[in-house]
């Protein structure tokens, strides 16, 4: 059943080359409805190439190869977030904040016939703090009686809305001519769509538990090499440090070396920079400070890492401040909190003595083997075959699903999909995903089973 594979292998590859070149990113933000998926499909001219569904922590982001006047970019469009229980204002304005901090250039799109209104107001804020070059676009201008709409947005303060149609495609070459004046050649972004280059790990953690101190450590003093991005107000900061004879790129640095200007709850930044970070990253430490209780920040923030389906380490560090009785409780809490995530490499560290430094390396490469580990089809399918003749599914109303069969739709993380002849229930699909772990390891890395009924 391989011509059931789910991802474009050749897309990948596109995406692939993107990275090693460094193409500029251009993000696509905006209200719900102002047009934004309207105007990417007209900049695509209706390719509609799927670069890269980028996983995680905002699924609904997707990045597409483009191209105007012979310079390529990737267009990554927001259009799809979901509205939740957080209610719409935080969350439009968050979705649109991660996707500035991973661009190089926004188009702001808002709808001119309906005018700016609080949202949009909202994403001005956020857009002027980020200091990124802003085109703004004024959609649904669909003639010129709706001209005079466009211009009363000069009033957002981001300059010269250029006046579009998405849907019939006036205006559009004028706003993308005015996109290419302000794409850097280079992208400063690195890292948030890109693959290839030396892996690069995200060091989180609760303030206070020691990543400054053992960035510092793994860094020493002259291996360092700070990739400093400029023209951003936050400079997110990545330093390649070398470790085990290779490279590796720190992501956002900055924030952990200093302290960020915090105009908002500490609390609200905080996820934030770690939610960039992970999206950047393909594996992350976190780091717990275990002379204390672990708390639940601690085990919100390992949660995050697994949401955004990265690989993981977890390093227990101010080691050389526990005692045997502290030892003792940590391990009866790492039983009570941790139970989820028994897969998760563990390193005891010290980023003070430097007990264990040469242990996270290996911790790294384990955990990032996993994540992009691919099992053959027909080897997974003989597996569950396996599996599914010792303990098929409940039989539940007189009927009893079957799992048909399965293939793995992408790694980075390990996803698979099981095609079932019934509604399978979740216990049973947690079963299988703890025989899939039992049988081909996974170690550091989350993966994820989901079940399609054929009919
Ligand atoms: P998104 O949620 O921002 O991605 O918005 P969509 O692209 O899904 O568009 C929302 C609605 O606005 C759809 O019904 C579109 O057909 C419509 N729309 C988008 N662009 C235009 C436009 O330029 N003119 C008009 N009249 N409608 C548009
Ligand atoms: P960050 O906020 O996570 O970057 O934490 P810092 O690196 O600033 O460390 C917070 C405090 O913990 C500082 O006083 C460090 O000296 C101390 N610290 C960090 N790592 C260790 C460790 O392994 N052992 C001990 N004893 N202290 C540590």
């Amino acid at each position: 059943d391989e011509d059931l594979a789910l991802v474009d292998r050749d897309d990948a590859d596109i995406a692939h080359e993107a990275a090693l070149e460094q193409v500029p990113v251009v993000a696509v933000v905006g209200r719900p409805n102002v047009g934004k998926s309207t105007l990417v499909n007209r900049i695509l001219g209706r390719r509609e190439a799927v670069v890269e569904d980028v996983p995680g922590v905002t699924r609904d982001r997707v990045a597409y190869d483009a191209e105007w006047s012979g310079r390529r970019f990737t267009l990554v469009d927001t259009g799809g977030w979901a509205i939740d229980a957080k209610g719409i204002h935080l969350r439009v304005a968050e979705q649109a904040e991660i996707a500035v901090e991973l661009a190089d250039v926004v188009l702001f799109v808002v709808d001119a016939v309906v005018g700016a209104t609080d949202d949009d107001a909202a994403v001005v804020k956020l857009l002027r703090r980020s200091g990124k070059p802003v085109v703004l676009v004024a959609n649904k201008v669909d003639d010129q009686r709706f001209e005079a709409d466009a211009a009363a947005l000069w009033n957002l303060g981001l300059g010269q809305p250029w006046p579009v149609s998405a849907l019939h495609g006036r205006g559009s070459g004028d706003a993308l001519d005015a996109i290419l004046d302000v794409l850097p050649e280079k992208s400063a972004v690195f890292g948030a769509y890109a693959r290839g280059g030396p892996r690069r790990v995200a060091l989180l953690g609760r303030p206070n538990v020691g990543k400054s101190s053992l960035l510092n450590r793994l860094a020493g003093s002259d291996r360092v090499v700070v990739d400093d991005v400029a023209g951003t107000t936050r400079d997110p900061v990545d330093e390649l440090i070398e470790l085990g004879g290779k490279e590796w790129r720190f992501v956002d640095t900055a924030g952990i070396r200093r302290r960020v200007h915090q105009t908002r709850g500490a609390d609200f930044y905080a996820s934030l920079r770690t939610q960039t970070a992970l999206e950047k990253a393909e594996v992350a430490i976190v780091l717990i400070d275990a002379s204390v209780p672990i708390t639940e920040q601690d085990i919100r923030i390992v949660q995050q890492v697994v949401d955004a389906g990265r690989a993981l380490v977890i390093a227990y560090n101010k080691w050389d401040l526990t005692d045997e009785e502290r030892r003792h409780y940590l391990e009866r809490e790492i039983e009570r909190e941790l139970v989820q995530i028994p897969w998760a490499p563990r390193v005891n560290v010290s980023a003070t003595t430097g007990r264990h430094m040469d242990r996270l390396v290996p911790a790294l490469e384990t955990s990032l083997d996993s994540w992009d580990t691919r099992i053959p089809t027909g080897r997974l399918n003989s597996f569950l075959g396996e599996i599914v003749a010792g303990h098929p599914h409940p039989v539940r109303g007189g009927k009893q699903p079957r799992i048909l069969f399965a293939t793995q739709a992408s790694t980075r993380p390990p996803r698979f999909v099981l095609f079932a002849s019934g509604f399978i229930e979740a216990g049973y699909r947690r079963f299988v995903e703890r025989r899939l772990r039992e049988e081909f390891g996974f170690e550091g890395t989350p993966i994820e089973v989901s079940v399609r009924v054929r009919e």
